[in-house]
Formats: structure tokens, C-alpha cells, sequence
């Protein structure tokens, strides 16, 4: 008894109103004792009451007081039958400090670290929330470092609240393991709590010693996973009750281990495999490669535009959409390949026993056409597609991240060109990704560092051969890379927002050289063409800037000519019929870039208020080479002559293809036939000479810029 004592920091006799009665404060080694009052706050007697119930044997629990956690079993004082009415309750406390959790952690070799949740914490701390959450649902494993994962559970306070996070660090080598540590030491902290309620029994009522005893080593031997798999005692009285329920206890804690193993390792949404079972299943995979002298495959999906469905149709038909992509995937691998879901949209594939790339090429090309097929959601069919990386290797030493990361990179690649595609990974892509990543910080410091400039390529009239006016083309001079083709840093620029500064000061720029050359040379009809990103066309400002910047410049409306691409018009049709309505309000014109490139139909074209159609280069190198191409050429002329449009041809690099233009009634032509992009004063230069001969611009002589090489 005298043992048993020493293990408790506190007694508390509550009567039967729940108020306290009498506290005993127990001294252990000289700790200070705790408050009986504020044990008796955070045991909050009112709710507890009635959440024990009919309870007649004890509520083991945790509770948090200011100065540390304590562990306390709560018994009810009973007539003498152990049956009602109930008298009052036992209070038993005893802390669980650092001390115990250092002394825990000795006794089972695990680096297990013990924090206090509060409510404050977990709605503030972004990490600290993610790990209660993930943890509430189950074990929640989280990489820590390259060699080491932890994992981390909930233990809650005597009223259900998360009360203590239980952090066990592991080695990485497998990530289940961390898993199963974590649910071990839950069970641990049970038998734990039962073994303590025993204690209370001893305490109170001096049961028969050596059946307790049997019970309480079994209970600790449960705890130690030492393969016991219930307790055994005999009696039918309160003691083999405690027995039975101990019992039941187990066989929930074994149900909820297998229950959180799954959550664990399975996504909720779809129940495939996560990203722990995927890169363990793969690491598996090449272990047995070494074997079999096959090779391995993975698959990354991203599915293209997902986020447009969620946020237009709702993340129920998000999910449903999710659930049906989950399951088309399924049924195109063979059954021993696994399926995962990563998280959000992103899917992947592991391939074994594969002979050779082409076989995983294959089971790409299949799961794109079976997204193909209408998807049928609650009230309406939506279409999935996805973008897909494969990476292959035969050798069983490639790291099973490596492989990931590379199926990943290829499947960025995929998105890059132009989404719905498979793209199998090869070695330049990483080159790639850094270049571009160099790029992209390059490019911020681009504009102010003065790198970036213009260059100008006349638009000649092809009936008459004198310039009609310029298209300016940005240029950026890299300080180590020489000149970016605008085709490498403009994507970039689309995506990182840097198109917006970039785009308007080209714009500017470009106004400015137009009103010199006007002035200089009385140019009254010299028009400036200045493309115009998607991106900036799409901003609620765009109208606002481009007249401020004609404001500022003083170039004459008229004489601004702003080139959109098709896709970015269809994309959103009535914006985009709106947003163009109000730059021709503004006086200046429209051209529509790259035609015959998108998937817009002349009919639709009317929409807008188009001024200009710039055939693109596709179709102008192909003139004589095949005949559809003529014909291409030759309706869209025909359709755009009635609908009022002029027509520019781009890329006109050949005598034959300038003459087939002109005989088809194309109007304007641009290429390096007629001149290469030209530096400013490059183009001064044909100026000059045309106001010498104003019939023929001498601008075929003039090297251009080293792009057009
Ligand atoms: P784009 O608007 O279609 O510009 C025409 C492109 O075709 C230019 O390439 C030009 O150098 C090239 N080109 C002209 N004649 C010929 C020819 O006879 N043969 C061949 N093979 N090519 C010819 P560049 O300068 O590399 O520009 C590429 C694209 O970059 C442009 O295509 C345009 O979409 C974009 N871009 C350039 N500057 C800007 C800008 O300031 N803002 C925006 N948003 N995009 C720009
Ligand atoms: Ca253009
Ligand atoms: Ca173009």
C-alpha cells in the first residue's frame, strides 16, 4: 500500500453533488503539491457526472492542469454491494511530467516527445493544427528530414478535448512503421490508465492481491505488445468484471489500430493507396527488380483544369469527378499495378514487371482515352483530361524518390505542352527545370537592370511593297545567356505576373519610337503593332492603361494597333467581347495574332471587333507545298474580305509565298523576306532610305536581330 501511495501526487474525496469534500495532498521526493482546486476545474464535475453514467468501476483519464498533465482514475463510493445509489467519488492524481515521459521513453527505446495542445495553439499554429487534425483521425506521419519521419497522436483530456500530442521520431526506412509505433504507445498510455484504475481498487477496497496481480502484469505485458492478446482471470465478481472490460477495451484498440492503419495508408476520398503506401509498394517494386531483371514504371497524373470544375460546379461534383477519374484508372491496370492518390488532383500509377518503356507508354496512352469518355456527374456530364509523366528504370538502385520526382517532372512537361499528352522523362528535363528556375529569377531583375528592349518588323503592303507600319518585339539581351528568345521568357513572364510591368513598358516604349517617326519623317499613317498577353487582356485595368500610356505619349489612337491571340478571346467569350468593345472605343485597332492556331470559327470571330487577321506562319510555309493549306488560306481571305477584316500574312519568307498571298487578295504581308525584326535605329536607317525612294523600303539589305538568324 505503502508502494502504491508513493505513486500518487494527490486524493480527492468529491460528494455526491460533485463538490470537494476533503483533499490529500500526497508529497513525492519534495515535488511541489498540486492545486487540489484547480484539479478539480479541469475535472469540471458537472459534465463529468453525467458522462460516467452508471459507471461503478472508474473513469481512467488525463487532465491538464497549469502545471502539467496529471493522470487521475476517477471511482464512485458505492454501498458496500458495489451496486447504487452513488455516494460520492475517489480522486486519484498522479503527475505525468517531463520526468515520466523522459522515463517512458528510456523504458522503450523510442525518442518520444509528449506536447501540451491548447486551443489557442491549435487554431493558430498552422503546423501544430495540421498534426491535430491528421492525428485526431488517426496516426499522422509527417517526413521530418531525409533520414527520419515522426509520427503523431492524440491522447485526449478526461472530457474528449485533444489534450496531449504524442510525437514518436522514427527512422525513415519504412513509413508504417512510425504508423504502428504511435498506435502502440496509445495502447501503452491505456494500459496504462487501467492499470492505474486497478490501483485505485487496491486502494479502496482491498481485493484479493494475487488475482489483481495476475491482471495488472498481464495489463502491463498487453501494453509491452509482448503478444498477449487478452487477460485472463477468474471470479465472477468486480474483479473479472474489470477483467471482461479490459478485454473489450483491447479489442477495440486492436479494431481502431487496423482502422487507423488504413486511414494511414489510404486516401479518404477514393480508398486507393496514398503517397506512404504508393512509395512503399514502390520500394518493394524494386526490390523485387533486382530479382526479376524487369524494370519499373511510375505514372504521374495531373488532371488539366480540375481547379475550373471545382470552382464552377462545386467540390461535390469535384469529388465525384475524383471518384470516377479514381476508378477508370483502376480498371486500366493490370491488377497487380497500384493506383494512388497523392492529394488533390494528382494521381499515380506503379508499374511492375515491365519489359521495357513502351509498355508504360501504352498504359498512359489507355488511361488518356479512357478520360476521354464523358464523365457522368449528378445533373450534368463533365469531361476529364490529365497530363501524364512516365519514368522507367531497370536499374533496382534508383532511388524510388528519384523516380517520382522524375515521372513528376515529365508530367510538368506534359502540362508545358499543351496538356492531355503523356511525356516520358529523360535526363534534359531537370537541366530544364533549373534553366528555367534561373530564368525566371533573372527575368524579375530583367526590366530594371535595362536588359530587356525593343526591336521592330515592318508590316509591308503587299499590293504596293512600301511600309505600312512595325510590330514591336520585345527582346531581352541575358547578361551571361546573350539574347532569350521572347518565345522562352514570355511564358515565364505569363505565369509569374512579370508580364504585366514587362508587357506595358514595351508598349510604351513602342509609342514613344512611333511618335518620333512619325514626327521625323511625316508618317501620318504609320501604325504601331504591339502584342498584347492573354493575361493583360484579362486584368479589369487593361483599357485604363493602354490609354494612359497613349495619354502619355501623345501617339494618336489610330495609329496603335494591339494583337490578341484567338484563345485568349474564346476563353471567356463574353468578357472578352466586352474588354475588346472598349479598346476600340478607346480609337485604336485590333489584330487577331497566330489565326488559324486556336479553335475559333469565323462565325464566332464576329463577336468581336476585329480590325485585322494575321494568318499564321504554319499555314503560310505550307502554301504550295499542299494544297489544303491554300485552301485554307484562300477561305479564310475570302470570309475575312466580307466580314471587313484586312488580312496580314505572318512569316513570309519566300517570293512564292508572297506572290500566292497576293494573288489570293491577302493585303499585308510580314517576314524575313521583306526585313527581319530591326533595332531602332536599324529601322531609322529604312526610313530614311524609303523617304528617298518612298515605293521601296530598302529593308531585305539590314541583318535583323540574331533571333531571326
Ligand atoms: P508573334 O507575335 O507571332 O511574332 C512574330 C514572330 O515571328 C516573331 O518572333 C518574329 O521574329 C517571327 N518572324 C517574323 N517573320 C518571320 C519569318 O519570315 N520566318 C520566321 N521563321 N519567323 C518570322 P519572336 O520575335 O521570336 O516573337 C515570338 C513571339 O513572342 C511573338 O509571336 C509574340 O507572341 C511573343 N512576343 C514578342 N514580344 C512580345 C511582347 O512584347 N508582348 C507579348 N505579350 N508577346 C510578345
Ligand atoms: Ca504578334
Ligand atoms: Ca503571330
Amino acid at each position: 500500500s505503502v508502494v502504491l501511495m508513493q505513486k500518487l501526487d494527490v486524493v480527492l474525496f468529491v460528494d455526491k453533488s460533485g463538490k470537494l469534500f476533503q483533499a490529500k495532498p500526497v508529497s513525492r521526493d519534495g515535488a511541489p503539491l498540486p492545486d487540489p482546486n484547480q484539479l478539480m476545474n479541469a475535472l469540471d464535475f458537472p459534465s463529468l457526472k453525467t458522462r460516467m453514467g452508471a459507471e461503478t468501476v472508474g473513469l481512467p483519464g488525463l487532465v491538464l492542469l497549469p502545471d502539467g498533465p496529471m493522470i487521475v482514475g476517477i471511482r464512485p463510493v458505492l454501498t458496500s454491494d458495489g451496486l447504487g445509489p452513488c455516494r460520492g467519488w475517489v480522486v486519484f492524481g498522479r503527475r505525468f511530467g517531463q520526468f515520466e515521459v523522459t522515463k517512458l521513453g528510456r523504458l522503450t527505446h523510442l525518442n518520444l516527445l509528449v506536447t501540451r495542445l491548447n486551443g489557442a495553439d491549435i487554431l493558430s499554429d498552422a503546423l501544430i493544427s495540421q498534426r491535430v487534425r491528421g492525428a485526431m483521425k488517426g496516426a499522422y506521419v509527417e517526413p521530418l528530414d531525409a533520414q527520419t519521419i515522426s509520427a503523431h497522436g492524440i491522447l485526449t483530456d478526461i472530457s474528449g478535448r485533444p489534450g496531449l500530442l504524442l510525437t514518436v521520431q522514427q527512422p525513415r526506412i519504412i513509413y508504417r512503421q512510425g504508423v504502428e509505433t504511435i498506435s502502440y504507445m496509445r495502447v501503452l498510455f491505456l494500459a496504462a490508465g487501467i492499470a492505474f484504475s486497478i490501483v485505485i481498487l487496491f486502494v479502496l477496497e482491498r481485493f484479493a492481491l494475487a488475482r489483481l496481480f495476475t491482471l495488472s502484469s498481464q495489463v502491463a505485458e498487453i501494453g509491452e505488445g509482448s503478444g498477449i492478446g487478452a487477460v485472463t482471470i477468474s471470479g465472477r465478481d468486480e474483479l473479472s468484471g474489470l477483467a471482461s472490460r479490459i478485454n473489450d477495451m483491447l479489442v477495440q484498440l486492436r479494431l481502431r489500430g487496423q482502422e487507423i492503419e488504413h486511414l494511414a495508408l489510404h486516401d479518404k476520398l477514393t480508398g486507393l493507396p496514398n503517397r506512404a503506401l504508393f512509395m512503399d509498394r514502390m520500394k518493394f517494386a524494386l526490390a523485387k527488380a533486382q530479382r526479376t531483371n524487369l524494370g519499373v514504371g511510375a505514372i504521374f497524373i495531373d488532371l488539366d483544369n480540375f481547379k475550373l470544375v471545382n470552382d464552377s460546379l462545386g467540390h461535390a461534383s469535384g469529388d465525384d469527378l475524383l471518384n470516377a477519374v479514381a476508378e477508370r484508372l483502376s480498371n486500366t491496370v493490370r491488377p497487380g499495378d497500384t493506383v494512388a492518390r497523392l492529394g488533390g488532383d494528382e494521381f499515380t500509377i506503379l508499374l511492375e514487371d515491365l519489359g521495357s518503356v513502351q509498355e508504360a507508354e501504352a498504359v498512359a496512352r489507355r488511361i488518356l482515352q479512357s478520360l476521354r469518355k464523358p464523365i457522368r456527374l449528378k445533373d450534368r456530364e463533365a469531361f476529364a483530361s490529365a497530363s501524364l509523366g512516365i519514368a522507367f528504370t531497370v536499374d533496382p538502385a534508383t532511388p524510388s524518390e528519384t523516380l517520382m520526382k522524375n515521372a513528376d517532372t515529365a508530367m510538368y512537361r506534359a502540362k508545358v505542352n499543351g496538356k492531355s499528352d503523356c511525356v516520358v522523362y529523360d535526363e534534359s528535363m531537370n537541366d530544364y527545370a533549373i534553366e528555367r528556375l534561373e530564368l525566371e529569377t533573372d527575368l524579375r531583375k530583367a526590366l530594371d537592370s535595362r536588359e530587356i528592349f525593343v526591336h521592330y518588323q515592318p508590316l509591308i503592303d503587299l499590293a504596293s511593297g512600301t511600309l505600312e507600319g512595325v510590330e514591336a518585339l520585345a527582346r531581352w539581351h541575358h547578361p551571361k545567356r546573350g539574347l532569350v528568345p521572347p518565345g522562352e521568357f514570355i511564358p515565364i513572364a505569363e505565369e509569374t505576373g512579370i508580364i504585366f510591368p514587362l508587357g506595358y513598358w514595351v508598349l510604351e516604349e513602342a509609342c514613344r519610337q512611333a511618335v518620333k517617326w512619325q514626327a521625323e519623317f511625316n508618317l501620318t499613317d504609320f501604325s504601331m503593332s504591339v502584342n498584347l498577353s492573354g493575361k493583360q487582356l484579362q486584368a479589369d485595368d487593361v483599357v485604363e492603361r493602354v490609354s494612359d500610356i497613349l495619354a502619355r505619349t501623345g501617339l494618336a489612337p489610330r495609329s496603335l494597333t494591339l494583337e490578341i491571340t484567338e484563345n485568349v478571346l474564346m476563353g471567356k467569350r463574353d468578357e472578352g467581347a466586352e474588354k475588346t468593345k472598349r479598346l476600340r472605343q478607346l480609337g485604336i485597332k485590333l489584330a487577331l495574332d497566330d489565326f488559324g492556331t486556336g479553335y475559333s470559327s469565323l462565325s464566332t470571330l464576329s463577336m468581336f471587333p476585329i480590325n485585322t487577321l494575321k494568318i499564321d506562319r504554319a499555314f503560310i510555309s505550307r502554301l504550295g507545298d499542299e494544297e489544303e493549306s491554300t485552301a485554307v488560306v484562300e477561305s479564310i481571305i475570302a470570309l475575312a474580305t466580307k466580314m471587313k477584316m484586312d488580312v496580314t500574312g505572318e512569316g513570309i519568307e519566300t517570293e512564292f509565298q508572297r506572290n500566292a498571298l497576293r494573288e489570293l487578295g491577302c493585303h499585308a504581308g510580314q517576314g524575313y523576306l521583306f526585313a527581319k525584326p530591326l533595332s531602332a535605329s536599324d529601322l531609322t536607317k529604312v526610313l530614311v532610305d524609303g523617304a528617298a525612294d518612298p515605293n521601296r523600303p530598302h529593308v531585305a539589305g539590314l541583318s535583323g536581330d540574331p533571333l531571326a538568324a
